[in-house]
């Protein structure tokens, strides 16, 4: 059996599960057995994960799950894990899926791959997968020698298909430890997808020359549906949140889309974007070495460019109602 950890948000399953559950039911046909979500804490949703290949969905609810306590966690993946004879546990390579990574191969004595990007391939018993290592310069195939193995998903490795229907939740009780921490405050965002989730990214770089320019990018995101991003010293300026600052030492992420604005392409930048499907660059400095990653370019001032790609993106939207 294989089993997948579906991540919850305001007590519904995150897009990002999806995709982790159709890649958990690819990996149950290449090992000939099914697979099974798990839900923790409260949920309303879950019988949705069936159309996306899970054969069962168990939910198990409790209070002492709302905290996001990687300890406590673990203690009920690894039970249920084990009372069924689970082959491979799979979480997303969220941060809340890394968190329990590393406990979870510990509970169970299971050999551990975070970050995966494809499908294992089955080798003398064995399961061997692929993750990108130094940055994405390189991949790694990592074969597992346990029994039993836990994997992290990176996320947009494989678009979720539909592929059944829904399945009734069953509702299973674990005894729980009591959390040593307790989450008293959550301050979250809202309106925006999260940045390790956004299909369209509008990102900003030193070119931009002043935060109080910005409002030309979130222009541009608006009308995208994109979710904004920059480069370090752009955060670390405090022009922008250190939660939008994506590379090396911020988020890795893989949109379908990334757009990059007055960014030059130093090559700690690309090594957290360098993964987007289709990589557009604004830059006035035909130099600028974001032109070689990218499938399309824009040699130009950022100051013209951007608001006429929002214009022209307006009137085609506009055109298409
Ligand atoms: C250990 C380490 C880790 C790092 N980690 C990260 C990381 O995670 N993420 C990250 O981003 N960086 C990281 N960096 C920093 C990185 O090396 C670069 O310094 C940084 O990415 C440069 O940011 P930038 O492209 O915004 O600025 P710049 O390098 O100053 O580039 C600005 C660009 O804007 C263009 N421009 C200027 N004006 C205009 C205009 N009017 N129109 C169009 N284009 C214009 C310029 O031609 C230039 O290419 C790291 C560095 C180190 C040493």
């Amino acid at each position: 059996m294989i089993l997948v950890v579906a991540e919850t948000l305001e007590g519904k399953i995150r897009n990002a599960s999806l995709e982790t559950v159709y890649y958990g039911s690819k990996v149950a046909e290449i090992l000939g057995v099914s697979c099974n979500a798990l839900i923790l804490g409260p949920c309303s949703d879950g019988a949705k994960l069936g159309g996306f290949g899970a054969k069962e969905v168990w939910h198990v609810d409790d209070n002492k799950l709302t905290s996001l306590d990687s300890q406590v966690f673990t203690k009920v993946i690894s039970k249920i894990a084990k009372d069924n004879g689970a082959k491979v546990v799979i979480v997303s390579d969220s941060s809340f899926g890394k968190s329990l990574l590393g406990r979870l191969s510990v509970a169970l004595k299971a050999g551990p791959v975070r970050g995966v990007n494809n499908l294992p391939e089955l080798k003398d018993g064995k399961l061997n997968v692929d993750r990108p290592v130094f940055s994405g310069k390189a991949i790694a195939t990592c074969k597992i020698n346990t029994d039993i193995a836990v994997l992290s998903l990176m996320g947009n490795t494989l678009k979720p298909q539909t592929t059944g229907a829904d399945v009734a939740v069953k509702k299973l009780t674990v005894e729980l430890p009591e959390s040593r921490t307790k989450v008293v405050n959550v301050k979250r965002s809202v309106g925006i997808v999260p940045l390790p989730e956004a299909q369209i990214v509008v990102s900003g770089g030193r070119g931009m020359k002043d935060p109080s320019n910005w409002g030309i990018l979130e222009d541009l995101a608006k009308v995208l549906g994109a979710t904004t991003a920059c480069s370090r010293p752009v955060a670390d300026s405090g022009w922008r949140p250190h939660s939008e600052h994506v590379g090396q030492t911020g988020i890795a992420i893989r949109p379908n889309l990334y757009i990059a604005v007055g960014i030059s392409g130093a090559i700690q930048h690309l090594a957290g974007v360098n993964s987007s499907k289709v990589i557009v660059v604004i830059n006035k400095d035909p130099e600028a070495p974001f032109f070689k990653a990218a499938d399309y370019g824009v040699c130009g001032d950022l100051f013209e460019v951007v608001p006429k790609l929002t214009e022209a993106l307006k009137q085609f939207k506009a055109s298409h109602h």
